[in-house]
């Protein structure tokens, strides 16, 4: 049995469009004292992401050549689209450095950390309802239509998935959120001021 504060890596994983970016983002912002790992993808960036910020931006034979080189702590195709992996070196020198490190992946990347590092805390980020994450996936206007529907049909799997979690958090206002997220690694956050 996991004790939440002897787990110094937390692998934070849920449903498309629950809030997982933006808890993360929130924690980045508040805990710089949190190690938030820098994923490799090869989708393009959106407006506004930075390359080496929010993700490592690469192109295929990039991507492959990270896999070949067993430079993945995990790695998964998302969404039936674009790769997006773990590169593992920061993970491990985070670590080793005794920082407490959070990865925001989805839920086939968690099941690989499960099995390669079974003491890490996993942590299920839940919309408060189906109703609420279909309302966050339309409102965010990212996707197509196509895209959109696609990401349900995953998002209704992904829901079933809770139970293989040591904690769920409810993201019903992300601050709340990432409070309890990093309450489970032993850390306070500022309560927001604008609340
Ligand atoms: P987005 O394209 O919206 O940024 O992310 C799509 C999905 O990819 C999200 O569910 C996110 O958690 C997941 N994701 C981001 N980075 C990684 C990663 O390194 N590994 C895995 N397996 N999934 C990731």
């Amino acid at each position: 049995m996991t004790s939440p504060t002897s787990s110094r890596l937390v692998v934070l994983a849920g449903p498309t469009a629950v809030g997982k970016g933006t808890v993360a983002a929130v924690i980045r912002a508040e805990h710089p004292d949190v190690w938030i790992s820098v994923s490799a993808t090869t989708r393009p960036p959106r407006p506004g992401e930075v390359d080496g910020v929010h993700y490592h931006f690469v192109d295929d034979a990039r991507f492959d050549a990270m896999v070949a080189g067993d430079e993945m702590l995990e790695w998964a195709v998302v969404h039936g689209a674009a790769r997006y992996g773990t590169p593992r070196r920061p993970v491990e020198e985070a670590l080793a450095a005794g920082r407490k490190a959070l990865l925001e992946i989805d839920l086939q990347g968690a099941r690989q950390v499960r099995r390669t590092m079974p003491d890490a805390l996993f942590v299920f980020l839940a919309p408060p309802s189906w109703e609420e994450l279909v309302r966050r996936l339309v409102g965010r206007g990212t996707e197509s239509g196509e895209e959109r529907e696609r990401r349900l049909a995953t998002a209704r799997t992904e829901l079933a998935a809770e139970e293989e979690f040591d904690v769920t958090v409810v993201n019903r206002e992300v601050h709340a959120a990432a409070g309890q997220l990093v309450a489970l690694m032993g850390l306070d956050l500022e309560p927001d001021p604008s609340t």
